[in-house]
Formats: structure tokens, sequence, C-alpha cells
């Protein structure tokens, strides 16, 4: 295999283990073939030129990072209108919250453009290209404008959504043929495979020449489901550690007489926080014997704050949570406890650990780590319980965790309610079954299976 070019919106350095699994299990790949890491700065130059941006280079032992700035345009229109205000939204089934702003898509062409030129002038004849999410949707095919010929593959870390929502983003079309410009497109699991096979059977003339190829556009494409998971092995050492086992004693010392249910997750709508806080207040409503006990701890992390529909939410979770804690809490009891802030990595395994329940209740979720992380730090001899949203990729893998609609607040309630009176062996069973598939299908296996079908298929 040539070299390994990484693709993404972001760059992280992969010597820091703060970046997360992913960076972690992405600049492992590019260590072992030595690699270039390509993407945003994070930097924004005020009153910079559109489509133009000066190019960093960093070296992190064999892994090459190069990044580059965006001007303030590129990055309101192409950043936060197309990929946050259109595609993110669409793609997770929120049509009501997408910004069809016309001026939006300039933007998104020309960063692709831009990226597409600055890389072409890096690449060798055998690279390997892995591009990854919804920002970078036609890279691909501006490369192959320019006439490069290496093999290259997509990755969508969010949901496809079906043909009939898809087709409302105005560009649909130019979307979906730019993915034909990638010799393999992977999704995270088989629900998305299938609204792909469908778009394509409906919305182009393409043959679809198996279960997962099709061919359009005088090209080929390979398609696969292949479920993101975590670094479990990273994961347990983190949870060793000091900063963890800090936590979980913190925890258990101040909560050591109530049960604790945990959501921790972005601050985003896709993520059903009002839903999961009403399905609470239901608990404590219809199941009274949580009175005084059950305390939910919500962590919502910033982000995206200027974009309007971010800042709607977070006045929606405040009241939500104001009135479940005016209307139940006692002077020595608060109910949820909702903090709008990260945890620090390092901590997060020991407060996974702490809790009887885990609320992982996404509306649409590509995946969702933090169900898998869950499960990664629990103790096997007295585990807590997932409680799933039907609508995480996650639960095509994970059908041991109890899984929910949560737009059905009452049996999401009733559901919380089994969780916090498991008994221990169904727990353990449950968990073990979880575990072992956590383990199996982690990000290693992910990253290994993906090249693996990348490098199978006949370059262009
Ligand atoms: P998304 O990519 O939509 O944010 P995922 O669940 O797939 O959702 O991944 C989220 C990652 O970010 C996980 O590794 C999780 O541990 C981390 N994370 C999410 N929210 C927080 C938070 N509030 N504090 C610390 N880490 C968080």
């Amino acid at each position: 295999m040539g070299r390994l070019v990484v693709v993404s919106n972001r760059v992280a350095d992969p010597r820091k283990t703060a970046s997360g699994g992913l960076a972690v299990a992405l600049g492992q790949a590019l260590q072992a073939s030595g690699g270039l890491w390509f993407g945003w700065s994070g930097k924004v130059v005020e009153g910079g030129t559109p489509g133009e941006g000066d190019v960093h280079l960093q070296t992190a032992g064999p892994v090459q990072l190069a990044t580059v700035d965006l001007s303030r345009e590129d990055h309101d229109s192409y950043y936060l209108g197309y990929s946050n205000g259109v595609l993110w939204p669409v793609f997770h089934y929120r049509l009501d919250l997408a910004d069809f702003d016309a001026g939006f898509i300039g933007g998104y062409r020309r960063v692709n453009q831009m990226f597409a030129h600055k890389l072409a002038a890096m690449l060798r004849p055998d690279d390997v290209i892995w591009v990854h999410d919804y920002h970078l949707i036609p890279l691909a095919a501006e490369l192959r404008n320019m006439g490069c010929q290496q093999r290259m593959g997509f990755f969508l870390h969010i949901p496809l959504p079906p043909p009939l929502i898809l087709a409302a983003v105005p560009e649909h079309e130019w979307l979906m043929r730019s993915l034909f410009a990638y010799d393999l497109v992977g999704f995270q699991c088989e629900a998305d495979v299938a609204h792909f096979s469908r778009y394509v059977g409906t919305e182009t003339s393409a043959d679809i020449l198996g279960e997962h190829e099709f061919r359009a556009f005088g090209k080929t494409l390979q398609v696969q489901a292949f479920p993101i998971g975590i670094d479990v092995d990273e994961f347990a050492a983190l949870g060793r550690g000091r900063d963890a086992i800090d936590m979980y004693e913190q925890m258990r010392d101040e909560y050591s007489r109530r049960r604790l249910l945990l959501g921790v997750e972005r601050m985003d709508y896709s993520k059903g926080l009002p839903q999961r806080i009403k399905a609470f207040r239901q608990l404590l409503q219809n199941y009274p014997e949580n009175l005084g006990s059950a305390t939910l701890i919500q962590i919502a992390a910033p982000s995206r704050e200027s974009v309007d529909a971010y800042a709607a939410l977070r006045h929606e979770l405040e009241s939500l949570c104001g009135s479940v804690n005016g209307d139940f809490g006692e002077l020595d009891w608060m109910p949820v406890r909702y903090i709008h802030r990260s945890v620090a990595r390092k901590r997060l395994p020991g407060l996974y650990r702490a809790a009887c329940v885990a609320l992982v209740t996404p509306l649409r979720d590509g995946m969702n780590l933090v169900a898998k992380e869950f499960i990664a730090a629990q103790d096997p001899e007295d585990p807590g319980v997932l409680v799933l949203s039907r609508f995480a990729g996650a639960a095509e893998q994970m059908r041991d965790a109890l899984l929910v609609n949560p737009y059905d607040t009452t049996r999401t309630a009733e559901t919380m309610q089994r969780a916090l009176q498991m008994p221990l062996e169904e727990r353990q069973r449950r968990h073990q079954a979880l575990l072992q598939q956590v383990r199996e299908q982690d990000v290693h296996w992910w990253r290994q299976r993906f090249l693996n079908a990348l490098n199978a298929v006949s370059a262009s």
C-alpha cells in the first residue's frame, strides 16, 4: 500500500491523547505507513481573500500535518453555512432547522476547490486518499478535475437520510454525483447504505451492479457500511488513571444516597435533550419511589453557538431543567444537574462508571460513541445499564442495550425505570455481550476494514 493521506475538516496531532479515539486511530494508521493529514487549521483570517489561505506544515513523527487557514467569508459560508446550516440538519432529518441560503453553496465549492488545489500539489502517484465527512463530499471530484488518479475513499460520519429528505437539499444531485468520483464510499450503518441504494435507484440512471456496487457517470463505486468504534484499550487505560479514579470516588461520595442517570454529549438538537428531560420528568411523576433518589446528570458541551438553532435549544433545555428542579426538588435533592461544559477526557471514564444508567437517546445519530465509551468504562461485576435510542447508528450493533424511541417519552420513562430496577445478573449478561461487541468492532477494526476495502478496489 502507498502512503496514506487523510483529509478531514479538522486535523489533530495524533501524539496528543486528548484528541480522542478517532484521532488516535487515524494517527496510528498514518504512522504505520507514513502519511499526510490535511485539513483546515482552525484559524479564520478576518478580511482574508475568499478561496485563498496559507498552508502550514508541521511534522509529528513520521506524519506530516498540513493545514490551511480560511478567510472569514469562506468559514462562514463553507463551515457555518453549508456544512452546519444545511447538510448537518438535513442529514439528521431536521428540514425544519435547515437554512437554505443560496449564498452558502458558493463558499462550500470554493473551499473544496481550494483544498483540492493545495492538496494536489503535495500528492504522490501511489498515495491512497481517505476523505472524511460531510464538509468534503466534493473533494474527490475536484481532485479528479485536476487530473488526480489516486485511489480515493470517503467515509460519512453522519447519517445519510432517505431520498425524499435528501432531495430537499437544492444541490442533492450534484452532491450525490460527486460521490461517484470516489472508489469507495463508507457509511456508518446498513440503513444508510439502503438509503444510498434507494436514492441511486430512484433519482439517477445508475446501474446497481450488486448489493455494494453501483455504476454511473462512467464510474464504478463500491459502497459499504463500516460502523465506527472506539479504542477500547485506550479508554480502559484512561479509566485506570488517577483523574478517572478521582472522578469516580468524588461522584460516589457526593451521591452516595442517590441513583445516577447520566447524559453526556455536545449540545446539539440531534441528541434529543428536551425529550430526555421530559421523559425524566415522567419517571419522577409515574414512579414516585425515585423521588429523593434518581438524579440526572446532564453534561452538554457548548457547540456551534453562533448557529441560531443551537441558542434556541440551549434556552429550551435550561427552562425544562429548571422546571423539573422547581417542581420536584427538595432542599437536599436536586433531580437534574445540568452542566453546560465539557468534561476532561481523562475524567470521563470515572463519570461513566459512577452512573447506574446512561441515557443515550438521540433523535438521529450517525453512530454515537458515548454509548460505546459507557460500556467500556463499566465495572463488569456491577455494570450500569445502557438506554439507547433506536435512531442511533449504534443501535444496529448494540442489540443488548435497552432500545427506546426517544419521541415516546412515556415508554422512555418506563425503560428508565426498568434500567434502574434491573437485577444484577441481567445487567452483567447484557454488559458482557455489549462489551464483547464493542471490543471486537473497535476503531482499529473499523479503520482496517475500510482501508482493506479501499485497497481491494481497482483504482480509477
Ligand atoms: P458527536 O460526534 O455527534 O459529538 P459522538 O457520540 O459520536 O457524537 O462522539 C462524541 C465524542 O465526544 C465522544 O468521544 C465523547 O466522549 C466526547 N464528548 C461528547 N460530549 C462531551 C462532553 N460534554 N464532555 C467531554 N467529552 C464529550
